[in-house]
């Protein structure tokens, strides 16, 4: 069942297109990814389906109700991380959860949220005192506390070190478990690919491409590569007619291969059909990273 669906869906400010008819669902319990680089229309987008903006054209459901005519329905519904400037710096820790929590009928006990996301000894600290990541981790307890069906994360591990992210991952996959659909909003190409169930990519205002991170990998036909010494003579040509291989250089007695699909194997029941040893094998995995220049023809991170 879809939770989230989004018809061409149209927003411009001042004149300025920035939302061009966007498309997009969103199933049931799943972690949803929206990805784009920075203008693209991401928080945009989120906005027109939290009811925060109203769309100048097409059509948002949330959990089957109008964002916007059913606002105050669907917001019980629904959890938002906030952004930085929204929390006062004396508002504790504590109080900053309970204040959130008396805005649901159902809120989670705020202790118990505050353990888990490791905010337990802090619920008498002023928000202005947390570092980095303790404020990103308030949030994100914020935006669980009132038990909401969707949950739209915005940025989720902005400034946090690399274990905080995977722990922050883990604690997602949980909240995912337990049965609540989470929309990531992101332009962390690693973050999407190894916490999305599915993700879209929305480029000038539009959708170029939906689907599991895998699917977009290999929708951008981005290739692959890999590259060994062969112990001994090989000839090229056989290689260049592997089905998946797209180039085959040599330099300096390193043979390079590169190709999509299942090149990769083919390559290697090549080698081991001959018998053919080889060494300094080295294999570069096509990532989200570069399916995402693929499909909308600008590195991300501008
Ligand atoms: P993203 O979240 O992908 O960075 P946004 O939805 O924030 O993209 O912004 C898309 C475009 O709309 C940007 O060019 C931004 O400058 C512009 N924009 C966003 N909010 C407003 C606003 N309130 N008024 C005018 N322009 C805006």
């Amino acid at each position: 069942m879809a939770v989230i669906e989004v018809a061409g869906l149209r927003k411009a400010y001042r004149g300025r297109g920035v939302l061009d008819g966007v498309d997009f669902q969103v199933a049931e319990g799943e972690i949803f990814g929206l990805l784009g680089s920075n203008g693209a229309g991401k928080t945009t987008t989120v906005e027109c389906c939290e009811g925060l903006r109203r769309a100048d054209g097409g059509t948002v459901r949330v959990l089957g109700l109008d964002p916007v005519r059913q606002a105050h329905r669907l917001r019980a519904r629904i959890g938002v991380q906030l952004q930085q400037a929204q929390l006062q710096d004396a508002l504790r820790v504590g109080e900053a959860l309970e204040l959130y929590a008396s805005f649901y009928p159902r809120a989670h006990d705020v202790a118990d949220l505050a353990a888990r996301w490791g905010l337990g000894e802090l619920r008498r600290t002023p928000f202005g005192k947390l570092s980095g990541g303790q404020k990103q981790r308030l949030f994100i307890a914020l935006a669980l506390v009132g038990r909401p069906e969707v949950a739209f994360l915005d940025e989720l591990t902005t400034g946090l070190d690399p274990a905080a992210r995977r722990e922050t991952w883990q604690l997602i996959r949980q909240v995912r478990d337990s049965g609540v659909t989470v929309v990531l909003v992101s332009h962390f190409m690693d973050e999407v690919e190894a916490l999305c169930d599915r993700a879209a990519v929305l480029d000038r205002g539009r959708i170029v491409a939906a689907g599991t991170p895998q699917e977009l990998i290999a929708r951008a036909g981005v290739a692959g590569t890999l590259s060994f010494r062969p112990t001994a003579p090989l000839e090229l040509a056989l290689l260049a007619g592997l089905p998946g291989v797209a180039t085959v250089t040599e330099r300096a007695g390193r043979i390079e291969v590169t190709g999509t699909g299942g090149y990769a194997d083919e390559v290697t029941r090549l080698l081991a059909g001959r018998g053919l040893v080889v060494t300094g094998l080295r294999i570069h995995e096509r990532s989200l990273d570069d399916a995402f220049v693929a499909l909308t023809g600008r590195d991300h991170l501008n």
